[in-house]
């Protein structure tokens, strides 16, 4: 592994140091071997951290010369999470520690994909989610692999999560991004929406975090097989999304993954609305005209 410090130089962000180790790195295996990268770029120890409410932790100087990565003991997937995290702190010299010296990281912390206007805190921390999502599943090898499977799955997101040794959830939420089409995925615990993840052209989902999932939803149909993905099925879209009166409703599908543990993901994917033809549009609109003017 060729990589050094130097050839990071000047870049800044998650995507531009993601870039330049990926030039230096080009043949990255799978899963990427973090613990060597974090060797190559300074860090000189991984410790487990054992302070209770702390998910992860970086102690190193103000000009980065090296660092020590603590992160808590547990799954593999979740523990290479926070040390990719850890070491897009020590790599982005903008991030300043709460206290000299030392970056405490909790669960929510990782967990942070937006951040308040003007939270500096918040804003790094969803930089450092961003810089160890984009590491440890590299954006060539993520399309490379999704291009296997085109239509939307649950299945494939536990392929991902697999092969990229990483948490479901943060494959689930590279899935949604890169996927072309119009999906989401809820992830719930013991029955209630805990987050949802949206590709950009999916509409908002209307159920609150931290609330039930719908009772109708396919989450509270059939038993589902525990570890196993149900097959998807048709829901009504009013459900999960905000169905405009005036508008063809959409057709919107579920897939239910559910472990024995209580955590679940719920696929929702709309089915693309086919063009009308310009004749249909034209009656409907002179209906609309006429129905809204009063007129017969
Ligand atoms: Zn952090």
């Amino acid at each position: 592994m060729p990589i050094s410090r130097k050839d990071l130089a000047a870049a800044g962000s998650p995507e531009a140091l993601v870039k330049r180790i990926l030039q230096a790195e080009p043949n990255l295996p799978l899963p990427v071997p973090i613990q060597e990268l974090c060797a190559r770029l300074g860090i000189l120890r991984i410790e487990d951290l054992d302070t209770a409410g702390f998910e992860g932790g970086l102690v190193t100087d103000a000009k980065r010369s090296e660092g020590t990565i603590l992160a808590k003991p547990g799954g593999e997937p979740r523990r290479r999470f926070t040390i990719a995290h850890e070491l897009g702190h020590f790599l982005m010299a903008h991030h300043v520690p709460d206290q000299p010296g030392r970056f405490m990281c909790k669960n929510s912390d990782l967990l942070r994909v937006k951040a308040k206007e003007g939270d500096q805190r918040q804003r790094r921390e969803v930089e450092a989610n961003r810089f160890a999502s984009l590491m440890l599943m590299p954006p060539h090898l993520l399309r490379e692999a999704m291009a296997a499977f085109p239509e939307p799955g649950l299945q494939h997101v536990l392929a991902l999560a697999r092969d990229f040794g990483v948490g479901k959830e943060t494959a689930a939420r590279a899935y949604v991004q890169y996927h072309p089409e119009r999906i989401a995925i809820v992830v719930a615990g013991n029955g209630r929406v805990q987050r949802c993840y949206r590709s950009l052209s999916f509409p908002d989902i209307t159920c609150a975090v931290g609330g039930p999932v719908p009772v109708h939803s396919l989450y509270h149909g059939d038993p589902h097989r525990p570890d196993i993905a149900s097959d998807i099925a048709a829901c009504s879209p009013d459900l999960w999304i905000d169905v405009k009166r005036d508008l063809r409703v959409p057709v919107l599908y579920e897939q239910v993954y559910r472990q024995q543990n209580g955590f679940a993901m719920i696929l929702l994917r709309l089915e693309p609305v086919p063009e009308e033809s310009a004749e249909e549009r034209r009656l409907e609109e002179g209906w609309r005209h006429r129905f809204h003017s009063g007129r017969r």
